[in-house]
């Protein structure tokens, strides 16, 4: 579960995030709405802890994150294991492979240096999430032989493969062509229905719509409202709201 109070971040003179306040229990679906500059990206990023807020809390089960130190990537570089370190995934909008990496390599690497796990071990949980995101047959292709949509699929894996209890997309299928956006999102519709706790920001408003509990929709670094898909979509109560989804749907 994530749970944020009065989350505040600025980048300058900029307020990003101001007055964030939400919670997603276990095994929820949260789609996170709004428009570009909104704040959507800081908020999942704050989470995960590759930026720090300036103020308010952040727990992810029920442990109160460390917002004064450095971010999740440099501490475990530096072999710092936080309690936390490895419970939240993150799946980015450009995949961020490593291309001098085959797939199968990119998903072992954390395993193994993160979670000193066994190489037989890590390869044999690899090849199932392979399977699961139906890409086992490119487990030795690099990334730059292989589609968006694979590519996309391969860091969904590799982002489970650290059994994480939260995963958190930022735009998984903006930088897909339109053919390769449907793949993706079956796959993430299979993860909400195992139950995996998620946050999602997207620009797929009948994804969100079909996958999510709740809709969050945010502007100018504020929450303005959090309800059901169907109050989000059909009544939604700020005029704001009403506005954007004209545009983008
Ligand atoms: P988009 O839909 O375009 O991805 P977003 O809702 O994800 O937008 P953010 O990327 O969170 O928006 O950006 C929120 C605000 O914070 C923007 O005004 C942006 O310019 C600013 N911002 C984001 N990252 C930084 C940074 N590293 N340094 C300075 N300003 C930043
Ligand atoms: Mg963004």
């Amino acid at each position: 579960m994530i749970r944020v109070v009065n989350g505040y971040k600025r980048f300058g003179k900029d307020e990003v995030l101001k007055n964030i306040n939400l919670e997603v229990k276990k095994g929820e679906v949260v789609s996170i709405i709004g428009p570009s500059g909104s704040g959507k990206s800081t908020l999942l990023r704050c989470i995960s802890r590759l930026e720090k807020m300036d103020d308010g809390i952040i727990e992810i089960e029920g442990v109160k994150i460390d917002n004064h130190s450095e971010g999740g990537i440099l501490r475990r570089l530096k072999g710092n294991s936080n309690k936390n370190s490895s419970k939240v995934g993150m799946v980015f909008q450009n995949f961020n492979l490593f291309p001098h990496k085959t797939v199968l390599e990119n998903i072992i690497e954390a395993p193994i240096i993160v979670n000193k796990m066994k190489r037989d071990e890590a390869v044999e949980i690899a090849e199932e999430l392979l399977k699961k995101v139906n890409l086992f047959d490119k487990k030795d292709f690099y990334p730059s032989k292989i589609s968006g949509g694979q590519k996309q699929r391969a860091a969904i894996a590799r982002a489970l493969a650290m059994k994480p209890d939260i995963m958190l997309l930022d735009e998984p299928t903006s930088a897909l062509d339109p053919e390769l956006v449907g793949e993706v999102l079956n796959v993430i519709k299979d993860l909400a229905k195992e139950n995996l706790t998620m946050v999602i920001v997207t620009h797929e408003m009948a994804f969100a719509r079909e996958v999510s509990d709740r809709v969050i929709f945010m502007d100018r670094g504020e929450i303005i409202e959090d309800a059901p898909p169907e109050k989000i979509f059909e009544n939604p109560d700020n005029q704001r709201i009403r506005a954007f989804l004209s545009k983008v749907m």
